[in-house]
């Protein structure tokens, strides 16, 4: 960045401070608020300019696809949200898992995952990967006994969601960074989920953390993004040129509405949090719920890693009714508050029956396996009043 008519900022500032100040960098003008630079291209005063700018690469703006200031302003403050030493932005949270998993990965190379992931991360890793003559191997991301014989013989990278989507299942995150780091691997993490509100696993030993930033950091479903955050080696090194040369960048105008959301991060997701933790008290205690996981639930069967690594139990919470898919959809075209969505992390509340939408696709064994039952429902709690929240709920259990 050029310098910035900005006073620069102090150090040590605290997180809250940094979501709203953090990454600033104001034009000639003196904007407040940051401006969105949408041009593609720049202009130099000379041909010598031209040269220098293309000689010392970094030192100015000199295509849009690389860098631009609105998209830098945004990466350098969810760069310092998360503590990490670099970030970059991508155009989707899928352009984000995918980058960070090909711009390392190469023919011959194992790939471990977990088996509890989102759909279309579970399509890269075994779909995708394969056919470049990378090995991808699932585990049960529960079970570090699985996640050990996996990694003896050595791997590349290591993937997982913590809470997982829809299970809301756990990865024990410091185990498996140790397991992975001793098999070579570096240690991906999802955690789109918990959101940077909850866990912060380069702090538990994770190598690179990645974000759909659709989700709460847009928080109001305005606008797709992704994010990779990890050491500066290698985002500059390997996933920087990835990025540049096959074109996934950020919208600066996204970038802009990622800005503001990071601004009311804190304030938005702290309540989305709130709201969700009474109502998986309330679905948990009703005589028509078969089961509730929540990972801020003393019932969630990893309690106890949740306790360990999260700071409390996030927005999403995955529920059973009694009576199978024809309940589930009772419950559902009862609701009248809450809307039937496949999205999350959204102010509006969202819910969907993960077997029939976004798990469609799996096989039926495959779903077994995941616990991706017939009654299952995902619930994005979102910034509604609990109460109101409650009485939905109430209507759709009565017509379930
Ligand atoms: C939504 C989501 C993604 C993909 O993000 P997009 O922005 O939709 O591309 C990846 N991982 C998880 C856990 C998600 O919920």
């Amino acid at each position: 960045m050029p310098d910035s008519a900005a006073r620069p900022l102090p150090a040590n500032l605290r997180p809250r401070t940094l979501m709203v100040r953090g990454g600033t960098w104001r034009s000639s003008h003196g904007e407040t608020s940051e401006a969105i630079f949408m041009n593609s291209g720049y202009a130099y005063e000379s041909a010598e300019a031209a040269e220098a700018a293309f000689v010392n690469a970094g030192s100015r703006f000199v295509y849009s696809r690389y860098a631009s200031p609105t998209v830098n302003m945004f990466e350098e403050r969810l760069r310092l949200v998360e503590g990490a030493e670099a970030c970059r932005s991508t155009s989707s949270g899928m352009a984000a898992v995918f980058a960070a998993l090909l711009c390392q990965l190469r023919a011959g190379d194992r790939v471990v995952s977990s088996r509890a992931l989102f759909g279309s991360c579970h399509y890269i890793i075994a779909q995708l990967l394969p056919r470049y003559g990378v090995h991808s191997v699932f585990v049960d991301g529960r079970d570090l006994e699985e996640w050990r014989k996996a990694l003896a013989p050595g791997a590349r990278a290591v993937f997982c969601e913590t809470p997982s989507n829809p299970t809301l299942e756990l990865v024990d995150i410091r185990a498996v960074a140790e397991l992975a780091h001793a098999a070579g691997a570096r240690f991906i993490v999802d955690n789109v989920f918990a959101t940077p509100f909850a866990q912060r696993p380069l702090e538990l030993g994770a190598d690179i953390v990645v974000y759909s930033t659709t989700k709460h950091i847009d928080g109001q479903g305005r606008s797709l993004g992704g994010a990779v955050l990890g050491s500066a080696d290698f985002i500059a090194g390997e996933l920087a040129p990835f990025l540049r040369h096959t074109g996934p960048a950020l919208s600066p105008f996204n970038a802009w509405l990622l800005l503001k959301g990071l601004e009311t991060f804190d304030l938005r997701v702290r309540q989305h949090v709130e709201n969700a933790a009474a109502l998986a008290a309330f679905l948990d205690a009703h005589p028509k719920v078969e089961r509730v996981a929540y990972p801020g639930l003393p019932s969630h069967p990893q309690a106890g890693i949740a306790e360990r690594q999260m700071k409390n139990g996030g927005s999403l919470i995955a529920f059973s009714v009694k009576g199978g898919k024809e309940a589930a959809f009772r419950f559902l075209n009862a609701l009248r508050i809450i809307d039937l969505s496949n999205n999350l992390g959204d102010a509006k509340s969202l819910i969907t029956h993960p077997a029939t939408t976004t798990h469609q696709t799996l096989s039926p064994a495959e779903r077994q396996m995941l616990a991706i039952g017939p009654a299952l429902l995902r619930l994005s709690v979102g910034l509604e009043d609990v109460a109101d929240l409650k009485e939905d709920l109430t209507r759709g259990l009565d017509a379930a």
